[in-house]
């Protein structure tokens, strides 16, 4: 049997006001991790929200023929909202009983093993962020997908944060994950997508991409793609500050207006609801 995408996009667009984010945008999602890279706003986050089908194309097709399962998809949005006045288990177990998955491990598995009773409010960025990556590939999803899970992350977090993302990478199971971390992406990614002003600039295996572009490695290949201004422009900074709103989205955080630093999930969308974080996906 000729291997099958998990999931694929066929000339994929999508508009705001009549500007298009991604345009023509044709891509197939294998199984191994792939990173989603690309300026600020340059439609990572879009590119992420479409595949899970948290925001619909203005035109072409998403189809997910390997995101099989109870819990086809999992999903970490690039502002992750939990609710207040429950602790990090409690979150945990709360979307683990739906799909029959056993928080504590959950916990253990992303380093947050100690930090089961504290309440997520009192969670630092970083740690918000981890336990939205624990919350994204509860039930084993078959297609992961994490909107700069090391944003906000010190070294070592950044670290984990990319290794249990690349864990989950294995023969049936894809993982795509926006950021600008480039060291991380040469260490992890099989794969690499380079979005420039949402178009698909350059995509395939990482190897074979250094190898075209005489790259040395994805941060070279990146300038080169990009282009050096764009890529000097775009800040590939991941502030080891432990604050997720770091503004390292900032262009579009100013451009769609809703006051930078809301941390409550509003990514709105202007025709679904906010995203839900379970990563339970609707479809
Ligand atoms: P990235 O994740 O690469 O920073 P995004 O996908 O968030 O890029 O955004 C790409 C562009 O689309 C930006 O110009 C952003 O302002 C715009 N955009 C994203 N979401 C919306 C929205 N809901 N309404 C209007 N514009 C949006
Ligand atoms: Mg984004």
């Amino acid at each position: 049997m000729p291997d099958e995408p998990v999931a694929s996009l066929s000339d994929v667009t999508r508009t705001y006001g009549g500007v298009p984010v991604l345009e023509s945008v044709s891509l197939a999602v294998d199984p191994g991790l792939t990173a989603v890279v690309g300026p600020n706003g340059s439609g990572k986050s879009t590119l992420l929200r479409v595949l899970v089908g948290a925001t619909e194309p203005t035109a072409g097709e998403v189809d997910l023929p390997g995101a099989t399962g109870p819990k086809p998809i999992g999903y970490l949005p690039q502002r992750v909202p939990f609710r207040d006045g429950f602790t990090a288990r409690e979150t945990l177990a709360f979307y683990a009983r739906l799909v029959d998955d056993d928080p504590d491990a959950a916990l253990d598995r992303i380093g947050l093993g100690d930090a089961g009773e504290r309440r997520v409010e009192a969670l630092s960025g970083g740690m918000r962020r981890l336990l939205g990556i624990a919350q994204a590939v509860l039930g084993d999803p078959s297609l992961v997908v994490l909107d700069e899970p090391a944003s906000g992350l010190d070294p070592g977090m950044r670290e984990r944060a990319f290794r249990a993302a690349a864990e989950r990478a294995d023969g049936d199971t894809a993982v795509v994950v926006s950021s600008h971390a480039l060291d991380l992406v040469d260490d992890h990614a099989d794969r690499i997508v380079i979005l420039r002003r949402g178009e698909v600039a350059a995509a395939g295996p990482l190897d074979r991409l250094l190898d075209e572009h005489g790259a040395a490695d994805a941060k070279e290949l990146y300038r080169v793609v990009v282009g050096e201004a764009a890529a000097l422009a775009g800040d590939d900074t991941e502030a080891p500050d432990g604050d997720e709103s770091d503004g390292e989205d900032k262009g579009s955080e100013d451009e769609d207006g809703d006051g930078g630093d809301s941390d409550d999930g509003s990514e709105s969308d202007d025709d679904e609801p906010a995203v839900h974080v379970t990563g339970v996906s609707d479809r």
